[in-house]
């Protein structure tokens, strides 16, 4: 189908973990081995247009470093220690924007198997504290793994329900910022081998989906120190991204959409322009949906 042969064409996206290498070094090291480096991308169109052995810097995410599509890195050094991080560039963006300082406490809510946590410890140089929860104790015990190889020790994880967690907890009230992933159709992941089927879109299912991923948000608003938090999807339906923002936010007048970067091609549906979406056609990634929402000043929230 035609899902599959978008997944076959997709570039292969590269993180540098940057808690055990530089993106320099990276490049040095690849360039040793024989890749050719062709320098920072400027349009969409650089990230598609060579192949073989050569790579380019991403054009939105500073740490991106970007192949030819079935570029495989899993039995190389890089990945096998921890240096690299193969993710897609659209799920790199939701630590990306959340962007924690060093020092901060950051909660996970649904954090297997944990790349953008680790992402997020980069971000703030392992310094902090970052709670990260997941229910499924095998996608857990997957996520301890790869936290350990990629050099993670500023988290605190916990194999618990995220909804079960208390808000109120002296624990958490620290806590400013949210990264929240919840599970979803996985209806933007495009396949990349035959034998991947389509997903199940039936209406019900959806509307399941939809209730938990707004139940999951307005629980994460209730964290009483919360500035800054990021949604995500990998769905492409109204009803998980833009309609589960709306309903929150109507909600939860306390917080506000933040326009996030005005440069990227893709946004989300009218009127939530200031959310990203992401495909295979406009920004060559899988589809994906990102919202940030930030508590509103004080005096703005009095005058509502
Ligand atoms: N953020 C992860 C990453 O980038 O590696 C991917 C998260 S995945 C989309 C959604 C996760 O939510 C699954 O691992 C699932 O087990 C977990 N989950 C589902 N319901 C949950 C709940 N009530 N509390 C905590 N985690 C939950």
């Amino acid at each position: 189908s035609g899902r599959q042969i978008e997944g076959d064409k997709l570039p292969r996206y590269v993180r540098v973990n940057t808690l055990k290498t530089t993106v320099d070094d990276v490049i040095d090291y690849l360039k040793r081995e024989g890749f050719l480096y062709l320098g920072l991308a400027s349009r969409m169109e650089d990230l598609q247009n060579f192949s073989g052995k050569t790579f380019v810097s991403d054009l939105h995410l500073p740490e991106l470093l970007v192949f030819p599509p079935k570029m495989d890195f899993h039995a190389h050094f890089l990945y096998q220690a921890g240096h690299i991080i193969l993710q897609d560039k659209a799920s790199c963006l939701p630590a990306y924007l959340l962007n924690p300082p060093a020092g901060a406490q950051v909660l996970d809510a649904c954090a297997a198997p944990g790349n953008k946590t680790s992402h997020l410890a980069a971000i703030m140089h392992n310094k902090g504290k970052l709670f990260a929860f997941d229910l499924d104790a095998k996608r857990f015990s997957t996520m301890s793994t790869l936290l350990l190889r990629a050099g993670v020790t500023c988290q605190q994880l916990a194999n618990q329900d995220f909804l079960k967690v208390d808000p109120e907890s002296p624990e958490y009230s620290q806590v400013e910022y949210i990264l929240l992933d919840p599970s979803c159709s996985g209806s933007g992941m495009v396949c990349l081998q035959d034998s991947c089927s389509e997903p199940q879109e039936e209406e019900g299912r959806l509307k399941a989906l939809a209730a938990f991923q707004l139940r999951c948000l307005n629980h994460a608003l209730h964290f009483p120190g919360l500035c800054r938090l990021v949604y995500s999807t990998c769905s492409i339906h109204t009803q998980e991204n833009e309609e589960v923002v709306s309903a929150c936010l109507q909600q939860n007048q306390g917080y506000r959409l933040v326009p996030l970067l005005p440069a990227w091609p893709e946004r989300g549906l009218p009127p939530l322009t200031q959310c990203l979406r992401a495909s295979p056609a406009t920004t060559l990634t899988h589809g994906f949906f990102v919202a940030v929402l930030e508590r509103r000043p004080k005096e703005e929230e009095k005058g509502l």
